[in-house]
């Protein structure tokens, strides 16, 4: 059988590189015991591994005290305990028109639950996204939230910009870095963002149910989940420590000690390094299906991440990822890619789009692959 070309690294980044496996196993088998729930060796080795893996994760991303870094199972575990930790009724928000679900969904929900009013931008050719944001300030306005970088598209916002704007107005920056963190250089310590989300099974190379929120020291985010912290444990109420008080319950330890060692090789390897093979890649394949007709491209620019969406004319994604799953064994996403805000900013039809995502495992060969199976597709139809 034809080894498979996985080309949906935007969902979850696979194969993993070396080590990720192993450490997840030595977690189970060495030291399987809850961290921080006893003074026993084996819960003490639990504990240092989840220090060790929160110390190098602050490392990566410029986090000076990494008691501020949060630990949650993904980014929308992240955002929601950022936007209902922070947001309270009769708040107003301002987000923009290229979020994931992850952000307008909960925002919806705060909308009704909460009465929060949300204000969503987008902006017309030639117009600051920073510009745009300040027009829509009001008194109440004490969130902004926007992607770093989009998951349909692979552009990216001027994150500097706009939380310059949120900086000047006193009002709180949550980014969704879901697809910038491990691929572009962040420095949450010299970045104007207060709340950062962020995936651990993407450009972190860790396992599935990983991820993080950065909060800054000063803002003033509730736990949303109460329980047992390990600490304090002869009272009633919940402590809003960082970062115990934000991760009630038994932790991921297996998990996160594969984000450790996910760390670890994007620390060795570079981000840098990652990002170049990467969009070397994804200019390769932006190159090429501008050159089959009957391809629309739903970035008119090749992109700045590794990701790009596109629709072969007349014909369903959805049928074209079957056709590269079935018949060319190539994994790529298609439909709306929980991006529903996305794809009506783009305005693409109920067809939604095809999503091609290449990792750094992938091989300038395989993407003349996946050209050739596209050119034959689009060729059929
Ligand atoms: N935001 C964006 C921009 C994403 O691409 C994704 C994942 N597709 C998410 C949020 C949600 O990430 P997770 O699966 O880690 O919750």
């Amino acid at each position: 059988m034809r080894r498979l070309i996985y080309l949906d690294n935007a969902a979850s980044t696979w194969p993993k590189p070396p080590g990720i496996a192993d450490a997840v196993k030595e977690a189970i088998t060495d030291y399987g015991a809850n961290p921080g729930r006893g003074s026993h060796q084996l819960a003490a080795r639990a504990e240092q591994t989840i220090a060790n893996t929160r110390n190098r994760l602050s490392q990566l991303l410029g986090v000076r005290d990494p008691s501020n870094l949060l630990f949650c199972l993904n980014t929308t575990h992240a955002i929601n305990l950022a936007l209902k930790g922070l947001l309270r009724e009769g708040d107003h928000i301002i987000l923009t028109g290229w979020e994931h679900n992850a952000v307008s969904r909960p925002v919806e929900w705060l909308k009704h639950q909460l009465h929060i009013e949300a204000t969503l931008i987008s902006t017309a050719e030639n117009e600051e996204w920073a510009g745009r944001v300040k027009q829509e300030i009001r008194s109440n306005t004490r969130l902004i939230v926007t992607i770093h970088g989009s998951n349909v598209t692979g552009n990216t916002l001027p994150i500097v910009d706009i939380g310059e704007v949120a900086r000047k107005h006193r009002i709180y920056y949550l980014v969704d870095g879901a697809q910038t963190t491990g691929l572009l250089p962040i420095n949450l310590n010299q970045l104007p963002i207060d709340m950062f989300a962020f995936p651990g099974h993407k450009s972190l190379f860790g396992p599935q149910g990983t991820g993080g929120l950065y909060v800054s020291p000063h803002v003033p985010l509730e736990p949303i989940i109460q329980g047992g912290t390990g600490s304090r444990s002869e009272k009633l109420d919940h402590p809003a420590d960082r970062p115990l008080g934000f991760e009630s319950g038994t932790p991921n330890t297996p998990g996160i000690a594969g984000l450790g060692a996910g760390v670890d090789f994007l620390l060795k390897t570079g981000v840098e390094t990652v990002y170049q093979h990467e969009m070397k890649l994804i200019n390769q394949l932006w190159e090429g299906l501008a050159r089959i007709e009957g391809i629309n491209l739903l970035s008119p620019a090749p992109p700045d991440l590794p990701i790009l969406s596109f629709n072969i004319k007349d014909v369903d994604g959805i049928e074209v990822a079957a056709i590269l799953d079935q018949h060319y064994q190539i994994a790529v996403r298609a439909g709306f890619h929980c991006a529903a805000l996305a794809h009506q900013s783009l305005g693409t039809d109920n067809r939604g789009a095809v999503r091609v995502s290449p990792g750094y495992f992938n091989t300038q060969k395989e993407m003349e692959q996946f050209l050739q199976a596209i050119r034959d597709i689009s060729q059929v139809f």
